[in-house]
């Protein structure tokens, strides 16, 4: 089985004020996608690409790259711009969850919230009961940390039933703990809630790989999705993986994922697959890593 650990939805009227959404997009885009040759961002890029009212085109996505299902994460950026979403956040969440009873077994939906919002944690309680997200989604670089005590009352509705939650899982720009994905805040939450199982998204970003190969070593609750390794050179890639085999001594904590639809104006996800095919591990492994891995991890 294949699984995307981590996909967007774009409806159009899930993100916030359009406009400073597009903004703050292409500010990350320029950051990271800057990087690649060849890569010219624009919002009307962000439109052209990624809006997808329906959800029809994740489908179509996931169709053409031969997945099965995919994580879509809501992120909740309306405290950060200080607008709020042209639809109450709460219902941009349970969208959601329409879209995975939509297609059946294709969507695995998480919740995404900001944990400054007031009653986040009584929110995420009530959502969780009535519709059963499979994990939580958080956002530290809207501007806090995942060691916050604001964040504690969504893990102790993680922990109730036994859900990730996924960080994003790279720098945004301070490269020091400042930073709210700074791995220094993730050990924090770790060594306070043992028992909370926690994605590393983006396997540490351009910055912090090493970090995060630590983490799967120490942490046995702590696992990683590799999306925007696709952006990395070929070398620097086969050169992470060979170090997490070093370390850690097997994959099994580390899962594929492609950031949908943000890489996909250039490096759409066949350019990731062929590069772990490529790595030449055994099938099984291989396998591992592109979902039944994930399977297990999410308990599907
Ligand atoms: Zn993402």
């Amino acid at each position: 089985m294949v699984i995307d650990m981590h996909t967007h939805w774009f409806s159009g009227d899930m993100p916030f004020s359009p406009a400073k959404w597009k903004e703050t997009i292409k500010g990350t885009m320029d950051m990271y996608l800057g990087l690649v040759p060849g890569s010219n961002f624009t919002e009307e890029t962000v439109e052209a690409t990624w809006a997808d009212p329906d959800g029809s085109r994740l489908i179509a996505t996931m169709d053409a790259d031969g997945v099965d299902a995919a994580v879509v994460l809501p992120i909740d950026y309306g405290i950060l711009h200080g607008e709020e979403a042209n639809i109450d956040w709460r219902a941009a969440n349970k969208k959601h969850i329409e879209l995975a009873k939509k297609y059946p077994g294709r969507i695995i939906p998480f919740y995404g919230i900001d944990p400054r919002r007031e009653n986040a944690g009584q929110m995420f309680a009530e959502d969780m009961a009535a519709d059963g997200y499979k994990g939580l989604k958080l956002y530290p670089p809207c501007g806090f940390f995942p060691s916050d005590e604001a964040c504690w009352p969504l893990y102790e509705v993680c922990l109730e039933y036994d859900i990730p939650v996924l960080y994003h899982g790279a720098d945004s720009g301070f490269f020091s703990e400042n930073d709210g994905s700074h791995p220094a805040h993730v050990r924090r939450t770790m060594d306070k809630f043992p028992d909370l199982k926690v994605v590393y998204a983006h396997g540490g970003g351009f910055h912090w790989s090493e970090d995060m190969t630590q983490m799967l070593k120490e942490y046995p609750n702590f696992t990683t999705d590799i999306s925007a390794w696709v952006l990395l050179p070929e070398e620097e890639f086969q050169r992470r993986m060979d170090r997490i085999k070093e370390v850690v001594g097997d994959y099994k904590k580390v899962f594929y994922g492609t950031d949908h639809p943000v890489y996909n104006p250039v490096a759409p996800a066949p350019v990731f697959i062929a590069r772990i095919k490529g790595l030449g591990l055994p099938k099984d492994v291989e396998a591992g890593i592109m979902g039944d891995y994930a399977k297990a991890f999410l308990g599907l």
